[in-house]
C-alpha cells in the first residue's frame, strides 16, 4: 500500500516543448497529447499539488479517484500506477517518480474545509477549490469545451503525503518531498491537464510555505524523444 517505487527519468529538460513556471496559489490548465510525457518538479519540496484530469473529446470522462484506487489497489501512487477515469481507461502512466508519495484521498481545499480545519477567520484564504472553479469558468480551454463549475471531480495531491492511520483516520503531515523531486506521466490519452498549485498556508503538507512547481511537457516519442 505504501510502496515507494523511484525510478528516475532520462528525459532532458532541453528537448521539453513545454517549459513553464507556475507560482504558488495559481492554476495552471494545457492540453496533453496523447502519447506525450508530463512532469511535474517540486521546485522548493514539500509543495501539494492538486491535479485534475479531463478527456477533451469527451469531457465527462475525467480522472476517477476511486477507479483508480479500486484498480491499483492502492491508496498512494508511485512509478507503474495508471491513473484511471470514470469510464474505466488509463488516462495516464507514471513512469518517473523520485518523490514516492502522491496523496488521492485528501482532496481540494476549500474555503469551508479551512475554516472547519483551522480557523474561523481562514474562510476568505485562497484555496484549491477556489482555483479549480476559477479554471473551469474562466481557462479559454475550459470556455471551449464547455466545462463548467460542475465538472469539479476528486483530485490527485502530487507529492502531499496523507498517511491512514490504523484506525482509518486521515493524518495531513509533513511532506516526503524536497527540492527537484518530480514525477512524470505519459498520457495513455490526450489529456486537459487543470492545476491548483496549493496556496495553503496552514498545512504541514506544503511545510506552512507554499511554493512554485515547473511543469514539463516533451513530445510523443514517435516523434523522435524516446522515453526510457
Ligand atoms: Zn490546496
Amino acid at each position: 500500500m505504501s510502496v515507494h517505487n523511484l525510478i528516475e527519468s532520462r528525459l532532458d529538460p532541453e528537448h521539453a516543448v513545454v517549459d513553464e513556471i507556475c507560482p504558488a496559489g495559481e492554476p495552471w490548465v494545457k492540453l496533453v497529447k496523447k502519447g506525450a510525457t508530463f512532469r511535474i518538479v517540486d521546485l522548493e519540496g514539500n509543495q501539494a499539488v492538486d491535479t485534475l484530469f479531463f478527456n477533451p473529446a469527451h469531457t465527462p470522462e475525467r480522472y476517477s479517484a476511486t477507479d483508480t484506487i479500486s484498480r491499483q489497489r492502492s491508496l498512494y501512487l508511485t512509478t507503474g500506477t495508471n491513473l484511471y477515469s470514470n469510464f474505466g481507461n488509463v488516462m495516464l502512466t507514471i513512469v518517473a517518480d523520485t518523490c514516492g508519495r502522491h496523496d488521492t484521498l485528501g482532496g481540494a481545499c476549500a474555503s469551508e474545509s479551512n475554516r472547519v480545519r483551522y480557523a474561523l477567520d481562514k474562510y476568505a484564504m485562497h484555496s484549491c477549490r477556489d482555483s479549480f472553479l476559477h479554471s473551469l469558468a474562466h481557462d479559454p480551454l475550459c470556455e471551449q469545451l464547455g466545462l463548467t463549475k460542475r465538472d469539479l471531480p476528486s483530485n490527485i495531491n502530487f507529492f502531499m503525503n496523507v498517511p491512514v492511520t490504523d484506525a482509518g483516520g486521515l493524518e495531513f503531515v509533513d511532506g516526503v518531498s524536497a527540492p527537484g523531486k518530480y514525477v512524470e506521466m505519459r498520457a495513455e490519452m490526450d489529456v486537459v491537464v487543470m492545476i491548483s498549485n496549493c496556496p495553503q498556508l496552514n498545512n504541514p503538507c506544503n511545510a506552512f510555505n507554499p511554493t512554485p512547481i515547473r511543469l514539463l511537457v516533451w513530445e510523443p516519442a514517435e516523434k523522435g524523444i524516446a522515453h526510457v
